[in-house]
């Protein structure tokens, strides 16, 4: 395994792979791997014959306030994980090389960029799309894995790939979970001890959500209600939103019929976590 800095120098790399018809599969990453990253690391390794993983905490989709700077950081704990799941090259550029001086340009995904974590914090996805754009185009991978952990994200990246005529297919991988509960995430260790047993509100809200459904209600609002009624019983949590949409365009639902995502965010203590379940009825 190869940790590449410098983008003409990964392009030289896969470019002379390619010409040897190899398959590139790609997993862009904020590092701090997890369980999570690697399900999607290896999935990668298994469906293609060169697979590469992106590290760069992005500046972009950062706001002034949030943790850019606190994120966390392990370069050599990441590497010697993608190693063993037998990751061909980790692209780790630093912030000036993808963002040089005078950088001008940024792609928006206009309408599902401004609704749920959108609403709440502006600029994140226009980051996120930016940094993705300039990957694939850095990278040319064959397919790209993202997890459904970041539903919104994931959806919004499809939807780029497809009005900007990329040649890339998107693959969307399942959320893995501890112990089938609190979804993975790079932030959970912010979280103290009773913050951890707090956060657990999140997978319990969206259990309690498919069993009211599995039961037959399809009230979007009264199913709403029930889960913030159950967050709010843990006293670090504050609710950004629970929200029920359509999984294409992210309008909220009256009725629970078809596919629906259902997606949260809650701070718990200092920590914004988010979570979510696709149902279909
Ligand atoms: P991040 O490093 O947080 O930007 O995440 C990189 C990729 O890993 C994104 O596509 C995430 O959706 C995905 N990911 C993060 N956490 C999980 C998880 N618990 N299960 C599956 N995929 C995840």
């Amino acid at each position: 395994m190869v940790i590449i800095r410098k983008i003409k120098e990964l392009r030289k790399r896969l470019n002379k792979l390619r010409l040897k018809n190899k398959t590139v599969g790609f997993v862009p990453t904020m590092g701090a791997l997890h369980e999570g990253h690697l399900s999607l690391i290896r999935k990668a390794r298994r469906e293609n014959d060169i697979a590469v993983v992106s590290i760069f905490v992005n500046p972009a989709q950062f706001g002034p306030k949030e943790d850019l700077r606190r994120y966390p950081r392990n370069l050599k704990r990441d590497s010697d994980l993608c190693g063993k799941e037998g990751v061909d090259f980790i692209f780790y550029p630093d912030a000036n090389e993808m963002y040089p001086s005078h950088y001008m340009t940024y792609v928006f995904v206009s309408d599902l960029s401004k609704v749920l974590c959108g609403s709440f914090r502006p600029g994140h996805f226009q980051g996120v799309a930016t940094i993705v754009t300039k990957l694939f185009n850095i990278v040319s991978p064959d397919i790209a894995y993202f997890g459904q952990k970041d539903a919104q994200q994931a959806i919004i990246i499809k939807k780029l790939a497809c009005d900007l005529n990329m040649p890339v297919k998107i693959k969307i991988m399942p959320t893995i979970r501890e112990r089938g509960s609190l979804a993975l995430s790079s932030r959970n260790v912010y979280l103290s001890d009773r913050e951890r047993q707090d956060a657990l509100v999140l997978p319990q809200a969206l259990s309690l959500a498919r069993s009211l459904i599995r039961k037959g209600e399809d009230e979007a609002a009264f199913v709403i209600n029930e889960m913030k009624r159950l967050i709010r019983k843990k006293e670090t949590a504050r609710i950004d939103y629970v929200s029920i949409v359509d999984t294409q365009f992210f309008k909220p639902v009256k009725k629970i019929k078809g596919k629906c995502l259902i997606a949260l965010a809650v701070w718990i203590g200092k920590t914004r976590l988010i979570d979510n379940m696709l149902v279909q009825y």
